[in-house]
């Protein structure tokens, strides 16, 4: 149920309906809107006649229930965007489209720093990079894990970057997120429930990709763990999914942008270089998904791609992603937003 509060109300009236709603046996989750506040009354459904009486409460406008499977993630709950803060210079959601880019995984200090100055000269606004890597086979490389991590701190210190870097499990979750500004959560771990409650208790935005089987319904489901646990700073990021077709790596759901924008109010991603696997498809696809409304995208750049520990064909080299930039902020300007 969904608990819209009256413009004028204050602070006193909103604290008993919190009160009530947890009395009731529910967990209250407060949104903060442009002109009022909505209160979410999420739990087990069997009480629901019991919080329709909410309605006769001072300071309640009304109490209307929430149709979809996802709650929190819906735009019933509200229909304005999120926001979703990064640092004081980066906010996702917003009408600037935010570029994330940087390497696969963090291989060495001179690789990572020269993947940072890249993204940096050519405009990106957040370097990524992974530390903890989930490969398909356990002999590729696994990443420098902490190591990593210092290295990606290091680089946002010389280039003032905010980082986005993989967590795979809840036992390093708080290690990551001591270094990191931006959790990602893998296509493999989506639906790692146990991950995804976890980073839903910790104080830091959530980028969540989209399994590589998952229909949209389900990432939102995901994406409800995540706010279900009091965290609602969540980044949905779509990067292909698995279809019949060999010809790319996987097949990226560009409609995917337009039916979330339909459901959900989170700041929706695109990632391109996992979509299509191919370094010679990523840039025609971030200009498609530019045009087709994302907030924001993760594109790999590695400044020697040949040499790379992982997904070396799918990288861009730094001149490429600093043309692409370019031609992004053209396509931008024709959707009315900027890069
Ligand atoms: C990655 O970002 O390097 C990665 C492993 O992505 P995905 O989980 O989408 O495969
Ligand atoms: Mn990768």
């Amino acid at each position: 149920m969904i608990i819209v509060m009256k413009s004028g109300a204050g602070k006193k009236e909103k604290d008993e309906v919190l009160k009530r709603i947890r009395e009731l046996g529910y967990n209250p989750h407060v949104i903060h809107g442009t002109t009022r506040d909505v209160i979410g009354a999420i739990g087990d459904e069997r009480g629901k006649l019991a919080l329709q009486e909410i309605e006769s409460m001072k300071g309640v406008e009304s109490v209307v229930p929430i149709l979809q499977p996802y709650k929190l993630a819906s735009k019933e709950v509200m229909k304005d965007s999120s926001l979703v803060k990064i640092s004081d210079t980066v906010t996702i959601g917003g009408s600037k489209i935010i570029i994330m880019a940087g390497p696969c995984s963090v291989e060495s200090e001179k690789q990572i720093i020269e993947s940072a100055e890249a993204v940096k000269s050519a405009g990106g606004d957040i370097l990524r990079g992974g530390a903890f890597k989930p490969r398909t086979s356990p002999y590729s490389f696994q990443g420098l894990e902490e190591g990593g991590l210092k290295l990606l701190a290091k680089a946002r210190d010389l280039t003032g970057l905010p980082i986005v870097t993989e967590v795979i499990n809840p036992e390093t979750a708080e290690l990551v997120a001591g270094y990191a500004d931006i959790l990602q959560i893998g296509a493999r771990n989506s639906q790692n429930f146990a991950l995804l409650k976890k980073v839903g208790q910790l104080k830091k935005p959530v980028l969540l990709k989209r399994g590589m089987a998952m229909t949209i319904q389900e990432l939102l489901m995901s994406a409800e763990y995540i706010l279900a646990e009091g965290n609602q700073s969540v980044i949905l990021c779509e990067r292909g999914i698995r279809t019949f077709e060999t010809a790319t790596r996987n097949t990226l759901d560009l409609s995917a942008i337009p039916v979330l924008r339909s459901k959900t109010h989170l700041p929706i991603v695109i990632d391109p270089s996992h979509a299509t696997g191919n370094h010679h498809y990523v840039s025609p696809m971030s200009l498609a998904a530019v045009a087709a409304g994302a907030d924001g995208l993760i594109i790999e750049v590695h400044p020697d791609p040949e040499h790379a520990s992982s997904d070396g064909p799918q990288s861009l080299k730094p001149a490429k992603f600093a043309l692409l930039m370019e031609k992004m902020r053209r396509v931008a300007e024709a959707v009315d937003r900027t890069i």
